[in-house]
């Protein structure tokens, strides 16, 4: 059954590159970067960014995306021309709908087929139809080639690999029946995409999500047509993704460094563009992969940088909001509080995956199980 709408009576104000966010600490911008694919080139110019236009660092978003924080007053159409100039920035009218997640390493290790040309595939055709430029900034696409470990994040819109030659069309996170094969997944993803705003604009309102609408995912997977299989069940969400040294199918090896609280300082990123080979992968559990290196050499220096690569690190399982000073309505500086807590070895909860917020509006929660430790101004409560 349908979760029960939730109606709306705005249009989402998610912020983008250009449409920036007005922070406590200054303007905050957030860059979508669909399936998380970074050239070492694009990750430099979004480290000189950060040092020249703001706070210095980047910060890893729980949908694979990147923001700004504390960018100079009047500062955005440079960052808009800088981003534009590597190909971070392909159109200024769709910015906001471009979020894509994809399964981690995918080609390279694990999953069932190779999802990495769907990406770029959908969101070429999701900028080129004037259309979807409407789309909410909270929609989100999630592309899972079989291992399970982006299907169960709750996207509007996903495909989920069955076997190498059939792909599940999931919508508001369960599988619609409805079947593709590999070359024509992206085509019904893009479909139903549409067909989201369709049926919005025929129920009236302003969704943001397919969860929102009335029936969303019937009267969607009824529009699209075509004949359903028996529904299967979605993979739940993993805890956490890969930290550490991965070895790819050809022998080469990933080293996935977890970046702690999520916040990457220019000169770790400029380390990470030095380090890789080829392009980089953001993942939803704010950790970078750097695939196809000839083996483990690298990591030394990743770690001396303050990059985890320990899968048993505690900063693989804390999260925060961005709290004090970014936030005018956090009781505390929640990210300080966690470091301290982090590095004293007094984490709550026991040391249990955790997500440590300034207020009630618990902001960035991850999926999944996770224990909420909230400010209260008088210390911290939990749940
Ligand atoms: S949870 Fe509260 S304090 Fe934290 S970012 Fe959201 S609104 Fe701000």
């Amino acid at each position: 059954m349908d979760a029960i709408p939730i109606p709306r009576d705005r249009a989402d104000a998610c912020p983008g590159a250009l449409q920036t966010h007005p922070a406590a600490d200054g303007a905050l911008a957030r860059v979508r970067v669909p399936g998380g694919a970074l050239t070492p080139g694009q990750l430099r110019v979004l480290a000189a960014a950060a040092r020249d236009l703001g706070d210095g660092a980047l910060e890893l978003t729980s949908r694979g995306n990147v923001q700004l924080r504390g960018l100079r007053p009047g500062s955005e159409p440079e960052l808009g021309d800088r981003l534009a100039a590597v190909g971070l920035l392909p159109s200024a009218t769709h910015e906001t709908a471009r979020n894509v997640l994809a399964s981690v390493l995918s080609g390279r290790v694990g999953g069932l087929l190779d999802v990495r040309s769907w990406v770029p595939a959908f969101d070429t055709g999701l900028c080129a139809d004037p259309r979807l430029a409407a789309l909410p900034g909270r929609f989100l696409a999630a592309f899972d080639d079989g291992r399970g470990d982006v299907a169960g994040l709750g996207a509007d819109v996903g495909l989920l690999a069955l076997d190498s030659r059939t792909v599940a069309l999931l919508l508001a996170g369960t599988d619609t029946g409805l079947r593709a094969g590999p070359d024509g997944a992206v085509a019904l993803a893009l479909a139903a995409t549409r067909a989201f705003l369709a049926v919005r604009e025929q129920q009236g309102g302003t969704a943001w999500r397919i969860a929102e609408l009335t029936d969303g995912r019937e009267r969607i997977a009824t529009a699209l047509g075509g004949r359903r299989d028996e529904p299967r069940t979605v993979p739940r969400a993993p805890a956490g993704g890969p930290a550490g040294a991965v070895r790819q199918d050809d022998g080469r090896t990933a080293l996935v460094a977890v970046v702690p609280l999520g916040r990457l300082s220019a000169a770790q990123a400029d380390l990470l563009a030095a380090t890789a080979p080829g392009d980089l992968q953001l993942t939803p559990w704010r950790s970078i992969a750097v695939p196809d290196l000839p083996g483990t050499g690298a990591a030394p220096a990743l770690a001396a940088a303050g990059l985890e690569l320990d899968p048993g690190s505690a900063w693989i399982r804390v999260t925060t909001c961005a709290g004090r000073p970014g936030c005018a309505k956090s009781l505390a500086d929640v990210r300080a509080d966690a470091v301290a807590a982090v590095r004293s070895g007094t984490l709550p909860a026991n040391g249990a995956r955790q997500h440590w917020v300034g207020c009630e509006r618990r902001c960035g929660r991850p999926s999944g199980e996770v224990v909420d430790v909230v400010a209260t101004g008088e210390g911290y409560r939990l749940g």
